[in-house]
């Protein structure tokens, strides 16, 4: 059993400030103005050499869009679900507000420990005012005045938090743990897509505009492997101020999210056929070298497909990305879930393909008579003679060349190369790298 505290309670009562703190990066975004809904985020803590996660439920949309107020409510379920110990927030300097008796009555179920935290309690005076939440009658748990912002009481807090826990935990839990990142433009379905893999309602998906949501990890096990899926879901604002601002975050995520994974699976929209910006993100994937799969989704909504309609889609994409030629296409539909599980199957191949390893013994058997059958030019006058050549023991595939002359041979030689050792040895939906050495 893992280590985990959730963090739940109406809006703005400071519950991403004190998520910060503990997590202790600028992890989840903050935004003062209304109108902005989270889903949860989770961090890594540690206090007294025991780590623990934080998973920080994020707040409803602002007023009473029942849409919203159930799909938050389901939310918190889920996290006390999750977590051993339950944060209930409260914001000192309002008292108990209706919402607070609205939470209350749902943390109450809970089997598993409450602490109520009095937040904003930043004077000794305010302090004196956490005695007051006790009226909500949360059986028999304890009220923390704390202050996020300073941090004052957040010591005795985590004293009690960590109680719970009987295992020190790890740091990095899921080091070694493939990560597979869904990425793509907003609303080319990557949040249906997560929820049918994960069969709950974890994302918030509606059609209501300015849903907005944030990239979330979960650990799923699928064709008897475990990995770790990250959902860039896009984050997109209801009011249109400082719309360039969330658009920047998100970005910034998915930049992040690609950086972090170690295979991508890139979604278009079917409806929409490929765009620059789809494009950009492919080409961001190939740069960080990461395994990738193009996801295209919503196929249910091409009426009368013929049998080239696949295949004319696919080369369109595929001349757009040239000359990244070696990423499986598949055409899906969260809404349908066709080939669903076949997008996540080969995911993991692209990441088993990513670590494969050929013996040096078998790159030459296999490679230096293609060479010889197609040697590089001469130049200059020379003679470029490649002698040998192996695969590196590195994370990216990469295969070295051993040659007199590294420095004349060129991009298209290189491409030559990587073209053989496809043909041979798979790797596909993998960046590989080809470098010349001196010998
Ligand atoms: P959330 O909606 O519950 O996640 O709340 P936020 O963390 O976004 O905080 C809402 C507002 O309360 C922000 O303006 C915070 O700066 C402020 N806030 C959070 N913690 C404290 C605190 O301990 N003291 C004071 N005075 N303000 C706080
Ligand atoms: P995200 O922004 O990429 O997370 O996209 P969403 O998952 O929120 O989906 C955006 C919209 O497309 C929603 O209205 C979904 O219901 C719809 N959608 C997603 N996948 C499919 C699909 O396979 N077929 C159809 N017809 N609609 C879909």
């Amino acid at each position: 059993m893992s280590n985990i505290v959730a963090i739940v309670g109406r809006p703005n009562v400071g519950k991403s400030t004190l998520f910060n703190r503990l997590v202790g990066e600028r992890k989840a975004i903050m935004d003062d103005q209304s109108g902005v809904t989270r889903d949860r985020h989770y961090g890594r803590a540690e206090w007294i050499g025991k780590y623990f996660t934080v998973i920080d439920t994020g707040g409803y949309v602002s007023g009473s869009e029942d849409v919203f107020e159930e799909a938050i409510r389901e939310q918190v379920q889920l996290a006390m679900e999750e977590a051993n110990v339950i944060l209930f927030m409260v914001d000192v300097t309002e008292g108990i507000h209706p919402l607070d008796e609205e939470f209350a009555r749902v943390v109450r179920k809970s089997k598993k420990p409450v602490y109520v935290i009095a937040n904003k309690a930043d004077t000794s005076e305010r302090v004196h005012w956490a005695g007051s939440f006790y009226a909500l009658g949360i059986g028999d748990s304890e009220i923390f005045p704390v202050s996020s912002q300073s941090g004052a009481g957040t010591g005795e807090l985590l004293d009690a938090v960590v109680s719970h826990f009987e295992e020190e935990g790890e740091e990095f839990p899921d080091q070694g743990v493939p990560r597979i990142a869904i990425v793509g433009r907003p609303n080319v379905g990557k949040s249906s897509l997560v929820n049918v893999l994960l069969g709950t309602d974890r994302n918030i998906v509606t059609d209501v505009a300015g849903t907005t949501r944030d990239s979330i990890d979960t650990r799923y096990k699928a064709f008897g492997k475990e990995f770790i899926l990250t959902d860039t879901a896009g984050l997109r604002r209801k009011a249109k101020v400082r719309e360039d601002n969330i658009e920047f975050y998100s970005t910034l995520r998915t930049i992040k999210a690609i950086e972090d994974a170690d295979v991508c699976i890139i979604m278009l929209d079917a409806t929409r056929g490929i765009e620059a910006q789809d494009a950009s993100i492919i080409g961001l994937a190939e740069r960080n070298r990461k395994g990738m799969v193009i996801l295209v989704n919503k196929w249910d909504l091409i009426e009368n497909k013929e049998t080239n309609t696949a295949r004319d889609f696919e080369r369109a994409i595929r001349e757009r990305i040239a000359p990244i030629d070696y990423t499986p296409i598949i055409f899906i539909s969260a809404h349908t879930k066709q080939r669903v599980f076949q997008a996540v199957e080969m995911a993991i191949q692209v990441y088993n393909n990513r670590s494969h390893k050929i013996p040096t013994s078998q790159v030459n058997d296999k490679l230096l008579p293609e060479i010889d059958k197609f040697q590089p030019p001469a130049k200059k006058g020379r003679y470029i003679k490649i002698k040998y050549a192996m695969q590196l023991p590195t994370h990216t595939p990469s295969f070295a060349f051993f040659c007199n002359l590294p420095q004349y041979l060129d991009k298209s030689y290189e491409r030559f190369l990587e073209n053989q050792i496809r043909k041979h040895f798979g790797f596909e939906g993998v960046p590989i790298n080809v470098f010349f050495r001196k010998k």
